[in-house]
């Protein structure tokens, strides 16, 4: 039967036990397996290797991206140095000019030094990619819409351009998830997510996931991924499944509320710059509206000259100052400071990531609400 993704999330991958006939997909708390034999087992060896409640959760993630293969890690940049392990000394990627902050330490700091390197692009602007693709480039990488100033890439015209010169696409899907974007189906190899956002979904859980359609990038990545180690836990394994079965209902609440949040600081008169591709002023509108199912629920802004924007995170009470995002409470952060402070200061003001930026992870609490405790820390912060 061919579902749709709102079923997917509750009755795709391995639906519950095959054994017992529970509901819920059991925590197969054990690193191990017993052996009938030499060379016999029964699927299982090494819970590194494979584990089954992981492996639900991984059928589970590849059905819902509409890839084939899919692989769960211990965290986001887990997966993400997994993906970049693919590479070896002399290769280069072309990356998102704004990337988790994250993914541009792993670049910059640990994969540099073993002769990886990478040139940043506006992605968004597709004469930079073709521009930038040279023998020794073996991917483009992008995000969209990027951290945190929400950029949209056009997803199936940058797979356009790097298929026609033989090089890999990478998606980090994680400020849609599947249900709003599938980045498979427009063109991209390999999608990648940090399962500690929407996926997880309640700011309990820290993982990573991997997604490719081809047998021969799944096998090399799955020999990594076993290589490496960065393995999620079964317990994790099964919150994530949990989380996901609530996403569809969930991101729906999500989207709605940062469309509301952002018609409303539009036209506030509050903010001097705001940056959310679901407003039809924002440069992404259009490309966003044809590559995903909405828009996703983070928006960034600057406040207008007339509020000072450190007395606003002291100020704001129902909104909880913290990093992460895709939670159901909503959270504000200073990417200068927080999410994105590991990117030199020249290199962040550049794209346009300014000591006043504030990023705002929409939850799901009544907007009016939201809207009230938005307005009186602004207010607060009047100078
Ligand atoms: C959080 C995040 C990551 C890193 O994931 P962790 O689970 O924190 O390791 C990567 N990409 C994006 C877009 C993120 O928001």
């Amino acid at each position: 039967m061919n579902l749709a993704i709102e079923s997917l999330l509750i009755h795709g991958g391995i639906d519950g036990d095959e054994t017992t006939g529970a509901v819920n997909v059991p925590i197969y708390q054990t690193s191990t397996y017993k052996q009938d034999g030499l060379g016999k087992d029964r699927g299982w060896e090494y819970s590194r290797t494979g584990n089954p409640t992981r492996a639900a959760l991984e059928k589970l993630m590849a059905d819902l991206e509409q890839g084939e293969y899919g692989m769960a890690f211990a965290s986001g940049l887990a997966a993400i140095n997994t993906v970049l392990s693919l590479f070896k000394s002399g290769d280069k990627l072309v990356v998102s000019d704004n990337i988790y902050g994250g993914t541009f330490r792993i670049l910059d700091n640990v994969f540099k030094n073993f002769g990886i390197t990478y040139q940043i692009v506006d992605t968004s602007d597709l004469k930079q990619v073709k521009d930038a693709i040279t023998d020794e480039v073996k991917a483009v990488y992008i995000e969209t819409p990027a951290n945190p100033l929400l950029t949209v890439t056009d997803i199936a015209a940058v797979a356009d351009i790097a298929k026609k010169a033989g090089k890999l696409v990478i998606v980090d899907n994680t400020f849609l998830t599947p249900y709003l974007q599938r980045p498979l189906t427009l063109g991209a190899d390999i999608v990648i997510h940090s399962g500690t956002k929407y996926i997880g979904g309640h700011s309990d859980t820290i993982s990573g996931f991997v997604v490719v359609k081809d047998k021969a990038l799944a096998d090399r990545l799955y020999y990594l991924q076993n290589a490496i180690g960065g393995v999620l836990s079964p317990f994790d394994s099964f919150l994530n499944i949990r989380g996901l079965k609530t996403l569809g209902v969930r991101m729906d609440r999500h989207v709605e509320n940062a469309g509301k949040i952002a018609a409303w600081l539009e036209k506030s008169g509050y903010v001097e710059k705001i940056y959310y591709p679901g407003l039809e002023s924002d440069p992404g509108y259009e490309v966003q509206k044809k590559q995903a199912d909405g828009a996703g629920a983070m928006i960034s802004f600057v406040l207008d000259k007339k509020y000072d924007y450190k007395k606003f995170f002291e100020s704001i009470k129902l909104v909880t100052l913290a990093e992460s995002l895709g939670g159901v409470e909503s959270l504000v952060c200073h990417p200068a400071s927080m999410t994105h402070a590991a990117i030199p200061k020249d290199v962040r003001e550049k794209v346009g990531i300014v000591d006043e930026l504030i990023r705002l992870s929409v939850g799901i609490e009544n907007a009016d609400d939201l809207i009230v405790d938005l307005e009186q820390a602004i207010e607060a912060s009047r100078i």
